[in-house]
């Protein structure tokens, strides 16, 4: 069986800044994390939606809560979220 054929599963991280669904105040929402590390001290990359302009990129946990959208509200570029196949 190939890797691939696995359907990610999304997870919620603990704290209730990084649950699935938690809508920060700038109206980032967390989408869950699939195992793959952040960049930061929080030990996940979240997958996180601006549900201003549509937008799907990777936050650290530890900057959920205060993020602000890469491509509308200026602002930090978004970290990987998903994983890489090894082969
Ligand atoms: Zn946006």
């Amino acid at each position: 069986m190939n890797e691939t054929d696995i359907p990610i599963e999304w997870l919620d991280g603990s704290g209730e800044t990084v649950e699935i669904g938690y809508l920060n105040p700038n109206g980032q929402q967390c989408a869950g994390h699939c195992g793959v590390p952040g960049t930061d001290h929080g030990p996940y990359a979240y997958k996180t939606e601006c549900t201003i302009c549509g937008y799907v990129y990777g936050t650290n946990g530890s900057d959920m809560f205060e993020r602000h959208c890469p491509e509308c509200q200026g602002g930090a570029p978004g970290i990987r979220y998903w994983k890489i196949n090894k082969k």
